[in-house]
């Protein structure tokens, strides 16, 4: 009976839809874009730090080489004034300035640099931390990423089995069948045939009138709901 292939073509085309949408949420749904948009955050956040670091590093570095090119000074300095050659007082006087502008001018640096390693330290560790960060949530961007497409590849394998069902049933039912099934499909949201079950319509819920009732049993005709209009079928061992 052409009804009872029809209303299995509508049942086959609703599982095609649902699993059509399933693939269309699929990559929403697995949180694969969250997880990719948190590990970017991530590496940039780990990337300014590295060039933060990489800074504050030079920094160092420069007073480290200030300091020590004022310990050479120092010692110059102090080699001509202690070597007894110079005996005006006040050019003594002036280097003995110069000696402890110099001393003062260290300890400046030092104290500077001392500040500038406990930063250091600080943003190595939390260079370590983000990058614990960004293996972890690596891994799981990996996961879900392996997951969706898992789950992808069950859907495609069960919509293209589907399809093939689909294309098969629908050879054995008649052009004029399928046209106004069509047609009605496309008004219901793919809904084109109803139940009738204890003489009421299942796709508006309304009572199907006794006149109506009796073509249902007639196998070649097409019965329409008289409220919305979709074709009626009446299935042997309904429940
Ligand atoms: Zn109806």
């Amino acid at each position: 009976m052409q009804l009872v292939l029809l209303w299995d073509l509508q049942e086959l085309d609703l599982s095609i839809s649902e699993f059509k949408l399933k693939i269309e949420e699929a990559p929403h749904l697995s949180g694969v874009e969250e997880t990719n948009e948190k590990l970017d955050e991530l590496k940039n956040e780990l990337s300014e730090q590295e060039h933060r670091l990489a800074e504050d590093q030079k920094t160092l570095r420069q007073l480290e080489m200030k300091v020590q090119k004022i310990v050479d000074d120092w010692q110059e300095l102090s080699g001509s004034l202690y070597s007894g050659k110079i005996t005006n007082v006040k050019e003594l006087e002036q280097m003995q300035r110069k000696l402890d502008l110099l001393a003062a001018e260290k300890q400046k640096l030092e104290d500077n640099i001392i500040l500038l390693m406990e930063s250091v330290e600080e943003q190595e560790m939390a260079l370590k931390e983000t990058e614990t960060g960004v293996n972890k949530s690596e891994q799981e961007f990996q996961k879900k990423e392996g997951l969706l497409e898992t789950n992808l590849n069950l859907f495609r394998k069960e919509l293209s089995r589907l399809e093939i069902d689909r294309n098969r049933l629908a050879e054995d039912i008649e052009q004029k069948y399928l046209k106004r099934y069509e047609i009605l499909a496309q008004k219901h949201q793919g809904r084109a045939l109803a139940k009738v079950d204890d003489d009421i319509c299942s796709g508006c819920r309304v009572f199907v009138s006794s006149g109506l009732r009796g073509h249902l049993y007639n196998p070649g005709a097409m019965v329409y709901c008289e409220n919305c209009g979709r074709l009626l079928v009446k299935l042997d061992n309904q429940q």
